[in-house]
């Protein structure tokens, strides 16, 4: 491999600049070249695309948002579409992708895969810390604490008024951040999309604390908690309780700003480990339990990626080391047949 593509889809998330910068920089250190490739999968259709050199990415471990921009795209979605795409990867040079994104990114680089047998490599990009297989997700750390800053605020209006305050956070199917924020910031009530919520229950919970001399309370709502979101949420709750309160949503104050340390990090880790991953120099640590493993190693081994050296290791079982997927396999399936 020679050349290898990097481009950044769906949301944007802090800490996309960093794995974009070390993708470049670990490329480099491996002798591959890099080309950007602008607005992501509506970008690479009408091939929108820049070489990337050492200095190009300097100075933007830092930045928020992504520059190499982002977008969604209905044409990608259609066979067509993808056909197009890989028209321009292949007439570009381009043997392997690296995708920063969230999950609708990744189908759409299984898709790439799949039909066009292009290697893709996806890095979590996303806020919304919802990606299967990975404990965080570039972009969530940074989220959660710029919301916390927020509600940290709004507590302090919250007691001064003694108020209760809902506040909105991002989460339209997932409750990452409304979760994360309400424990940090003391939330007493946190709804999110994963549980149900019952406006009732609330209600009464929020009448105890005012009994118990609790003057003011935070509720923390993920937007895809409630129909009407934080907003909605109070509206069903007033029709139990006459409870003062105000609403805020924090909506895209979320997404943008500085990473955090921990998010400059992971993208850093995560951006070099993928470019690693494509150039075959990997030594894979699994750490899925049964046959997940084997599938796993399966799906990888069809000619996509190829470390000469793997160390397998399965939750419970000893770890060993194999020369490929091949003898990987096998040895996997020796300890399948031992009863393993
Ligand atoms: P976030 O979760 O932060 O919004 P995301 O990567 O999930 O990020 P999406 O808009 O869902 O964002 O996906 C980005 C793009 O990936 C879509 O605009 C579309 O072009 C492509 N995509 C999504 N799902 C598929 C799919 N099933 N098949 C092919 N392409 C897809």
């Amino acid at each position: 491999m020679k050349r290898i593509g990097v481009f950044t889809s769906g949301g944007d998330a802090p800490g996309m600049n960093a794995a974009i910068r070390a993708v470049v920089r670990q490329a480099y250190a491996l002798g591959l070249e890099v080309i950007g490739i602008r607005r992501g999968y509506a970008g690479m259709i009408l091939g929108e695309m820049v070489p990337l050199g050492v200095r190009d990415v300097a100075n933007i471990l830092q930045r928020g948002g992504t520059v190499l921009l982002t977008a969604r795209s209905q044409e990608f979605l259609t066979e067509e579409g993808r056909a197009k795409a890989a028209e321009k990867l292949k007439a570009a040079g381009i043997e392997g992708l690296v995708a920063i994104g969230g999950d609708g990114t990744f189908r759409g680089a299984m898709r790439l895969l799949e039909e066009h047998k292009v290697p893709v490599v996806g890095v979590p990009g996303t806020i919304d810390n919802d990606l299967y297989g990975t404990d965080y997700t570039i972009g969530f750390d940074t989220a959660v604490n710029t919301a916390l800053e927020a509600i940290d605020r709004i507590r302090d209006t919250a007691a001064s008024h003694e108020r209760v305050f809902f506040i909105e956070v991002m989460g339209r199917s997932s409750g990452f951040i409304a979760l994360d924020v309400g424990l940090a910031g003391g939330a007493e009530v946190i709804a999110v999309p994963e549980e149900p919520v019952d406006p009732k229950t609330i209600a009464e919970g929020l009448m105890e604390s005012l009994r118990r001399g609790k003057s003011s309370s935070i509720v923390v709502v993920a937007e895809g908690a409630y129909p009407g979101g934080a907003a909605g949420l109070l509206a069903a709750i007033q029709e139990h309780v006459r409870v003062e309160a105000r609403v805020t949503v924090l909506g895209h104050i979320q997404r943008g700003g500085s990473p955090t340390a921990k998010d400059r990090i992971l993208a850093s880790r995560l951006g070099a480990a993928a470019v690693e991953a494509l150039a075959g120099r990997t030594r894979y640590l699994l750490l899925l339990p049964g046959p997940e493993a084997r599938a796993w190693l399966e799906a990888a081994g069809k000619g996509l990626v190829r470390p000469e050296e793997l160390s397998v290791w399965r939750r419970g079982e000893t770890p060993f080391t194999a020369k490929g997927w091949d003898e990987a396999l096998a040895r996997l399936e020796e300890v399948a047949h031992a009863g393993g």
